[in-house]
């Protein structure tokens, strides 16, 4: 069987900067795999790339078997990528209600969608109780909660998502974390890019390892979550 996301040899620059130096990685249908590192190993530019939003320098991706490189981000998302950016870009004027109904821009099933919308209600109360405010009075963590809300209203194959943890509470990173492991209950694939090794270990299928523009490690969550040289990096244990 073909997995559902297949890269290899990506290498993505920024002029004469490579920030991705040749990574390979599959995503099969229903995993949780996530990217660790660093700030600048290339988690990021490897998402937008997939995205579409960056052109690849070398390397294929392939997507259920055909490949994405060179196809326009609109269409990627119409082939069933999507993408919850880091730094969430919500549109704080709108309401949550619609803002959620931009991630399904590219629908016209009106039943469908409106049992989607139910459904980020569902998986986060919060949002319907304030679905008809400006997404701008929500708090950091509620506005990760939409972006991931908006991302689901593609009804996307693989979810992408960039950093879901980053300046949240620990309440509301669990809730997120949670959120997440929902999702895969429900037979959502995603690929989860995360500074918080910790958490993303936790709940991931497969993990890889960034360090500057290249995969150094790869191995089941569990694995790398009992690695030494892991834990000492990325655990903060010495
Ligand atoms: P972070 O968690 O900080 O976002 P990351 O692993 O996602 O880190 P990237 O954002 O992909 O890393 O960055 C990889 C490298 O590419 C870094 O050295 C960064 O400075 C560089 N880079 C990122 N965006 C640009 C850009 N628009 N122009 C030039 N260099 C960039």
């Amino acid at each position: 069987m073909t997995a559902l996301l297949q890269v290899e040899d990506l290498r993505v620059a920024y002029g004469k900067i490579e920030a991705v130096k040749g990574i390979s990685f599959t995503v099969e249908a229903g995993q949780v795999v996530t990217l660790i590192g660093t700030n600048g190993a290339g988690k990021t530019t490897t998402l937008r790339t997939l995205s579409g939003l960056l052109k690849p320098i070398g390397g294929q991706i392939l997507f259920e078997g055909k490949p994405l490189t060179n196809i326009p981000a609109h269409k990627i998302v119409s082939l069933g990528l999507a993408h919850s950016p880091e730094g969430r870009h919500i549109f704080p004027r709108l309401t949550i209600t619609e803002n959620l109904l931009l991630g399904a821009y590219l629908r016209n099933d009106k039943a469908g969608i409106e049992k989607d919308v139910q459904r980020a209600y569902d998986l986060f109360p919060i949002l319907g109780e304030r679905r008809k405010q400006a997404a701008g009075t929500l708090s950091g963590g509620e506005q990760q909660m939409l972006a991931m809300g908006r991302a689901l209203m593609s009804q996307p194959k693989l979810l992408m998502l960039d950093e879901p943890s980053m300046g949240l509470s620990p309440i509301m990173m669990q809730k997120i974390m949670q959120t997440i492991v929902e999702l895969k209950a429900q037979g959502t694939t995603i690929l989860l890019v995360e500074q918080n090794a910790q958490a993303a270990l936790s709940l991931a299928d497969q993990g890889h390892v960034m360090e500057v523009g290249k995969i150094v490690l790869s191995g089941t969550g569990q694995n790398l979550l009992h690695d030494e040289s892991v834990r000492k990096a990325y655990l903060g244990e010495d």
